[in-house]
């Protein structure tokens, strides 16, 4: 896994720490406790688990944040692999970029691709710093070099500066998630402001074009682009008309992406999530009643944790994944489409 340790890490990290949007992170060692919401470990390779045990499951308890939400401030907490997940080199020496890095999908797959052997860039929102420095405190854990660059990606010349912070802040780039995601529940579409509709787009659309489009340039051959679709984008839910219409787009965008990128060397897929337990889906991203019984309309009548997805992200990430371009993965319990 880590071919450093954390203490040359920390201090080649702290040396380009301050540096453009680069955020320095506190010399404290310990990570919060990333109390495992399950009882077990989340993800633990080897060995034989059963997917139905261990895991939080419906009803769930009400409860509400304001947007975008803490991963720290949710119950049950989300498990991001912290306690379980293990790397075994698959993405030694890899620069990676991944928004939305503070918390769910994203947390747990910077945690993942750290403990693989890679460094991690990771944006996210101010108002997400204490999940952000958690995460920070993971990757530099793990001996890899961590780099925070929060900020707003719906705002294009954000964007590019993003990209060229986390090119500086890391010597390169050769792996992008682009994960960020907006999602608010409305009943009906004439309950849908035009304010509210390009909120979700330029979140979900724009921003993954802007960010792609200044990465480019900076990807070598053997880059990987990864996208976070969803079951939405095939079974819409009708209450997330606009999210879910963003998700079509963002499949539909990575499949004609990836015909592009073939040509360079640089593959392009998707994640496509079902139900996971995050900060999104307390903080205006369900109903009530849907939220307190989530994931219970899976045939695992559970939702996921977002340690169970992180192994998606890190497969194709790794260049062992090389024939793997333009298709869309999908982790759901068990009910939906890619
Ligand atoms: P999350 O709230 O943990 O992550 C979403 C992140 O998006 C936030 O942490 C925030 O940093 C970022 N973000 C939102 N608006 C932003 C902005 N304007 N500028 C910068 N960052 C911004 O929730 P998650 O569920 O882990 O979401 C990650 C991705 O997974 C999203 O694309 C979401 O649509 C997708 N997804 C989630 C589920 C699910 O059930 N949780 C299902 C399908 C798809
Ligand atoms: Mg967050």
């Amino acid at each position: 896994m880590a071919d450093h340790n954390v203490s040359d890490s920390r201090r080649r990290w702290l040396q380009h720490a301050g540096a453009g949007l680069a955020v320095a992170v506190g010399s404290g060692t310990a990570v919060a406790a990333e109390t495992a919401a399950t009882a077990t470990p989340g993800a633990a390779q080897g060995g034989v688990r059963d997917p139905r045990a261990g895991y939080p499951r419906a009803p769930f308890p009400e409860q509400t944040q304001p947007w975008p939400g803490l991963a720290g401030k949710m119950t049950p907490r989300p498990d991001h692999g912290g306690q379980s997940y293990r790397g075994s080199g698959r993405l030694a020496g890899r620069k990676a970029l991944i928004t939305g890095g503070d918390s769910g999908l994203g947390r747990a797959t910077a945690i993942a691709f750290a403990r693989e052997g890679a460094d991690v860039a990771i944006n996210y929102l101010p108002a997400e710093e204490s999940d952000a420095r958690e995460v920070a405190q993971y990757i530099q854990q793990a001996g890899r070099k961590a780099v925070l660059l929060p900020g707003d990606i719906r705002d294009e010349p954000f964007c590019r500066q993003l990209v060229a912070s986390a090119v500086r802040e890391l010597g390169g780039l050769d792996i992008l998630v682009n994960n960020a995601g907006r999602q608010q529940s409305h009943d009906s579409i004439l309950d849908i402001t035009t304010e509210q509709f390009d909120w979700t787009f330029k979140t979900n659309v724009y921003a993954m074009f802007w960010i792609t489009k200044a990465a480019i340039p900076h990807l070598p051959a053997g880059a990987a682009i990864i996208n976070t679709s969803s079951v939405n984008a095939t079974d819409p839910s009708e209450n997330l008309l606009d999210y879910a219409a963003t998700k079509a787009t963002i499949t539909n965008f990575t499949k004609g992406l990836a015909k592009q990128m073939a040509s360079k060397g640089i593959r392009v897929n998707a994640v496509a999530p079902g139900p996971f337990w995050t900060p999104l889906q307390v903080s205006g991203g369900q109903t009530m009643a849907k939220l307190k019984a989530f994931g219970s309309d899976t045939p695992m009548q559970r939702p996921g944790q977002p340690a169970e997805i992180a192994p998606l992200y890190v497969s194709l990430a790794s260049s062992e994944a090389s024939y793997v371009t333009g298709q869309v993965f999908g982790a759901s319990g068990g009910k939906g489409n890619p």
